[in-house]
């Protein structure tokens, strides 16, 4: 069983103003849980950069642009209430689309079993062409794309549960039969989409929101009564997890109570979808995740598991 893990340094030139919570310590905290003995069998590559083209699969090639073309010389320069660019920031978000594109290669030309894409800034919030959130392209949505484009896959699944909804993931796939979006999420919450009724032009739209307090067991009973009966419907080919830690207890951007342990579950139970549907085969793209020991402990959880360790 090889677990890929996917990181490259232009994730710490993309910095944030002072205090914002989507910082480098982020990747720091992760790198340092990975870089344990007991994570000693993954396979470390460091991620390419997505060419434009590929980044296109999911925004127009005139609003990647404008993207670029805003990107400063020297300090910031605010594009949302929350996303800031600084001078390396368009050229983390290539290396964050990148890495979730090879991850796919690797993964459905079956170098890897599965992969854990490391890297900021987060995507899951970037819709066609409206950057929000702390997210600048979605790269979950493009790595989706890009398994129907180069590798010929028919339907794709994102599973998000990361605590906020992804709206962006929502929009991009929301007429688009082949693609199916699932997530759980506390709400009311921002960005304050992710209602049930929200369900997409062919139902393939699965939104199971948590309530501000819940822990694992309405967590697990979401999964289990909503989200997994679905997905084993729908018969992905391809599983992309929209991994997000800031469901975790500790997270001071949210409410929910969740436990490493929750996290670990629910990537075994996404695993065993994916053997029975998908050849196994899972992409695990970072989102959000906020408290430094709630994301590392939560990060090493989850690849636990991708690496099919203890139970
Ligand atoms: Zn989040």
């Amino acid at each position: 069983m090889t677990t890929l893990l996917i990181t490259h340094p232009s994730s710490y030139e993309h910095l944030n103003p002072p205090g914002h919570p989507e910082r480098t310590d982020r990747l720091r905290a992760i790198e340092s849980v990975l870089g344990e003995s007991q994570f000693e069998a993954l396979k470390r590559v460091q991620a390419p950069i997505a060419p434009l083209e590929t980044v296109a699969l999911c925004h127009p090639m005139d609003y990647i642009e404008e993207i670029r073309n805003a990107s400063p010389k020297e300090g910031f320069v605010g594009l949302d209430a929350d996303t800031t660019m600084s001078p390396g920031s368009f050229n983390a978000a290539l290396h964050a689309v990148g890495a979730a594109v090879h991850a796919v290669d690797e993964v459905v030309g079956k170098r890897a079993d599965n992969a854990f894409c490391a890297l900021r800034p987060p995507g899951h919030h970037a819709e066609t062409v409206r950057l929000m959130g702390f997210c600048i392209f979605d790269q979950a949505a493009i790595a989706a794309r890009h398994a129907q484009k180069k590798h010929g896959l028919g339907r794709v699944a994102v599973v998000d549960f990361d605590v906020h909804h992804g709206n962006g993931t929502q929009e991009i796939f929301w007429s688009d039969a082949t693609l199916m979006y699932c997530s759980t999420h506390e709400m009311p919450l921002y960005p304050g989409t992710g209602a049930l009724s929200e369900s997409g032009e062919h139902d393939n739209i699965v939104n199971a929101p948590l309530r501000a307090g819940d822990g694992g067991d309405k967590f697990k009973a979401a999964f289990e009564s909503r989200i997994l009966p679905r997905l084993a419907d729908f018969s992905a080919e391809l599983i992309i997890i929209s991994a997000g830690f800031d469901a975790h207890r500790r997270d001071p951007l949210a409410n929910l109570q969740l436990v490493e342990a929750d996290f670990a579950w629910a990537t075994r139970k996404l695993m065993e979808i994916a053997d029975q549907t998908a050849q196994g085969r899972i992409v695990s793209v970072l989102e959000g995740g906020y408290d430094l020991e709630g994301l590392s402990q939560s990060v090493a959880a989850h690849v636990i598991a991708l690496m099919r360790g203890r139970d």
